[in-house]
């Protein structure tokens, strides 16, 4: 099976960087598979997980949001945060959960409850990486 050349940026530092056959995305306008040779396009990532197929192996990454970029000789995730499930320390995930739902079940103004249901999402995303990886 073809490969392509994947690179995962954040602004921190690359997370990644391999030849691989497949990724798979949550784009805001659905879930997209990528393979070799995809038409360039650049479309804003999910709070989500990207699932990378390489050989017979697959691993699966957490990204907050971001953008997938195809270009001609490669696909880049610049992504606002991304961990691989060993990088995801659970307790903290389970600690943001927690207050993200104290936030959203008090008082709260419009942009608090907002940032409150994105911080809940990132954590559960979080978890839910953790687990399956
Ligand atoms: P927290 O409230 O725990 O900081 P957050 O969702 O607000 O969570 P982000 O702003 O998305 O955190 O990320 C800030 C930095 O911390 C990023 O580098 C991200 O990779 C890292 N990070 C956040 N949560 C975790 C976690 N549970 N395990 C490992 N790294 C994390």
């Amino acid at each position: 099976m073809s490969t392509f050349t994947l690179e995962i940026v954040t602004p921190e530092r690359k997370v990644y960087a391999e030849d691989v056959n497949m990724v798979i995305v949550k784009g805001t306008e659905g879930e997209l598979g990528i393979l070799a040779n995809h038409v360039p396009m650049v479309t804003p990532l999910r709070i989500s997980s990207i699932t990378i197929k390489k050989d017979r192996t697959e691993e699966i990454i957490a990204v907050s949001g971001g953008f997938v970029e195809v270009r001609k000789d490669k696909v880049v995730i610049l992504a606002e945060s991304a961990e691989l499930p060993h990088a995801i320390d659970e307790a903290r995930a389970q600690a943001a959960k927690k207050r993200a739902e104290q936030r959203l079940g008090g008082k709260a103004d419009e942009y608090d409850f907002r940032r409150a249901e994105l911080a809940l999402q990132r954590a559960m995303n979080r978890l839910a990486v953790k687990q399956r990886g």
